[in-house]
């Protein structure tokens, strides 16, 4: 059997890894200067491709994060940006700078923009990886459809725990809400709460039939065909670890330049700790932006 050769180094001057709302935005005010850069990274793997119809955020009211990001993608595309839905794997210094892994094609580069946001961190209970797609979901707003008509639980303790048992409920009945760990539950209408939820396990041969758990007042088993984990989204950096970057609590320190502690190394959005949400990621973008038309002496 052949193997496909890897293709030859892209060098390039500049990489924005992550294709969020801060990603898609910074390359997007790049591409009117003739910065050679690229753009790494699933936008439909965004924070916003998941969020359902977004709040307070200056767009029109109703607007579905999803269909924003689709248009966010046409606008990519009429302006020809260089652009890989690749995961970038790691990372190796080089003398020039850095040298960018993906799966696929390995790109060579001196300046590097992390904007790799933050991403639902899975549980770790019994059955949620081997059922991962088979019935468990990481994202309401993607896989709701599936499960009209059918009965679902949500799992998590954050406000978009809350947000996603809502949505689940315009679509399908019984839902049940589970929060995990310790906090007060919130009441819902139409909803079965379930209070200070641990041992949660999920079956099922082939695909998820049961969940069991212990709650405040007992333990239950339940039967569902939809599990959906939808917690606190967190930060991951373990791909960057070559870079040694001053990190807190898994975001990079970045200062008011957003400058890491790594040489030409910048990062913005919710990877900073410094925003987490629309408004924020967009501002960080045009803030750096600015920097970057100074460094780089454009007008
Ligand atoms: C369910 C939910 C609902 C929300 N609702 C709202 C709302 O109503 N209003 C609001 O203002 N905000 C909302 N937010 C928050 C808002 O979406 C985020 O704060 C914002 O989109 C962050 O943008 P970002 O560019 O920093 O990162 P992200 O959106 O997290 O984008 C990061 C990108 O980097 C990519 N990436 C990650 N690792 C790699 C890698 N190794 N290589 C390449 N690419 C990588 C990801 O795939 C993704 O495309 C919501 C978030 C969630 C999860």
């Amino acid at each position: 059997m052949s193997m496909r050769p890897t293709p030859p180094d892209i060098d390039t001057d500049l990489i924005i890894i992550g294709a969020g709302v801060s990603g898609i935005n910074l390359a997007s005010k790049l591409a009117d200067t003739g910065v050679k850069f690229w753009l790494l990274g699933s936008p439909f793997e965004s924070q916003l491709a998941k969020a359902g119809v977004l709040e307070n955020t200056p767009l029109p009211e109703g607007t579905v994060g999803l269909k924003f990001i689709e248009e966010e993608m046409e606008n990519l595309k009429a302006k020809q940006i260089s652009h890989r839905s690749s995961l970038c794997t790691g990372i190796e210094l080089t003398e020039g700078g850095y040298k960018v892994l993906t799966k696929f094609q390995n790109f060579t580069t001196k300046i590097v923009v992390i904007a790799t946001g933050k991403k639902q961190k899975s549980l770790g209970f019994d059955g949620e990886a081997d059922l991962f797609h088979k019935g468990i979901s990481d994202c309401t707003v993607c896989d709701f459809p599936l499960y009209r008509e059918k009965p679902v639980a949500i799992v998590g303790n954050h406000e978009y725990t809350i947000r996603a048992a809502k949505l689940m409920k315009q679509h399908t009945s019984p839902v049940s809400l589970l929060w995990y760990g310790s906090g007060n539950a919130p009441q819902l209408d139409g909803i079965d709460v379930f209070e200070n939820v641990t041992n949660l396990s999920a079956r099922g041969d082939e695909v998820l039939e049961e969940i069991s758990f212990d709650h405040s007042s007992g333990s239950q088993v339940l039967k569902v065909r939809g599990l959906f984990v939808e917690g606190k989204p967190v930060p991951s950096l373990e791909f960057l670890s070559p870079l040694s970057l001053n990190a807190h609590e898994g975001h990079v320190q970045i200062d008011e330049e957003f400058k890491t502690s790594a040489e030409n190394v910048y990062a913005m959005g919710d990877i900073t700790g410094k925003t987490s949400n629309y408004e924020g990621a967009l501002d960080h973008a045009n803030r750096l932006f600015e920097v970057l038309k100074a460094k780089l002496g454009i007008n």
